[in-house]
């Protein structure tokens, strides 16, 4: 490391004025303190600091595609459940990120990869990944747990989360809470049919990490399928399957030294 080489921080922010503001003041603390401050991606950065809700630290990340750097979150936002900091803790966040006091929380994230004909399309998300049909129709998904053939799920879709986002969306629909201490995978069924005319599970399934999940959608006439990753979506047709699986790749986000997960659901969810 060359001596005074100047340590590089990426801050992104919505457009909120609280957000902006907080921006300004985080971008003036840090200066004082001798960081350079960029708003262009810098792939030297030690550092990318979102401001505003999870939203805004999702999207940082798809923008970026999930970059090896640690990132840390400044709550402007609604409930913040990534987001480690509230605007009147950057005094205290900046004295003990110098001192190299905080903990990095390791997130896995989980990846789609959709099969059509020889063309393969992968999604990557921090939360989940959710297998719709169009406008809400009903979808038939057969579903195989790694060789095994388990069911043809009937429903409004299938949702496959990470620990982290097990209490996203998942949470909404009735699915367990897990503790990102966990290396699994979660598939919550979307609104199961269970009637004489179809089975389906009613309740989410745990996976080891090391398990797949392939789906294979039931082609039926003008059937098109909706592959949602952490609210991005992208709409495909005659998909002939799709693998979803944790993904080698994790976020590292920042946490004050005293972080605990179950304080953290306790003051956010209940
Ligand atoms: P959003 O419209 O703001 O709604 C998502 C809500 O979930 C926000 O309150 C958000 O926090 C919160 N959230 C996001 N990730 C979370 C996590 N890991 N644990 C606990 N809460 C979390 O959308 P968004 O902010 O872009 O977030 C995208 C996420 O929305 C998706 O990944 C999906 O999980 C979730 N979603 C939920 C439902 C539902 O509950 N019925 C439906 C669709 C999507 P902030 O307020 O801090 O942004
Ligand atoms: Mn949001």
């Amino acid at each position: 490391m060359g001596e005074g080489k100047t340590k590089i921080i990426n801050i992104f922010e919505n457009d909120s004025p609280l957000s902006k503001e907080t921006r300004r003041i985080l971008k003036q603390k840090l200066e004082h303190c001798g960081y350079a401050v960029v708003r262009e991606f810098h792939p030297e950065a030690e550092l990318i600091i979102c401001v505003g809700g999870d939203g805004q630290l999702l999207r940082t990340l798809h923008q970026l595609n999930f970059p090896a750097i640690p990132f840390v979150g400044v709550n402007t936002g609604h409930l913040g459940f990534f987001q480690e900091l509230h605007p009147n803790q950057l005094d205290e966040f900046i004295f003990l990120y110098d001192q190299g006091r905080c903990t990095v929380q390791q997130l896995k994230t989980v990846k789609a990869t959709v099969e059509i004909g020889r063309e393969a399309f992968c999604q990557q998300g921090l939360n989940e990944i959710v297998i719709t049909g169009d406008q809400l129709q009903l979808i038939h998904l057969n579903m195989s747990i790694g060789d095994s053939f388990i069911e043809k799920f009937s429903g409004d879709g299938l949702l496959i989360c990470t620990p982290a986002g097990s209490t996203a969306y998942n949470y909404a629909l009735r699915g367990s809470i897990v503790d990102p201490r966990l290396d699994l995978l979660q598939v919550t069924p979307m609104a199961p049919q269970n009637t004489t005319a179809y089975r389906s599970f009613t309740s989410s399934v745990l996976l080891p990490a090391s398990l797949p999940v392939t789906i294979y959608p039931e082609k039926r006439k003008n059937a098109g399928i909706s592959v949602i990753a952490d609210s991005i979506s992208r709409h495909y047709d005659s998909v002939d399957q799709i693998t979803v699986e944790l993904s080698g790749q994790t976020v590292q986000l920042l946490r004050f030294e005293n972080y605990d997960f179950w304080r953290k659901v306790k003051s956010k969810l209940l």
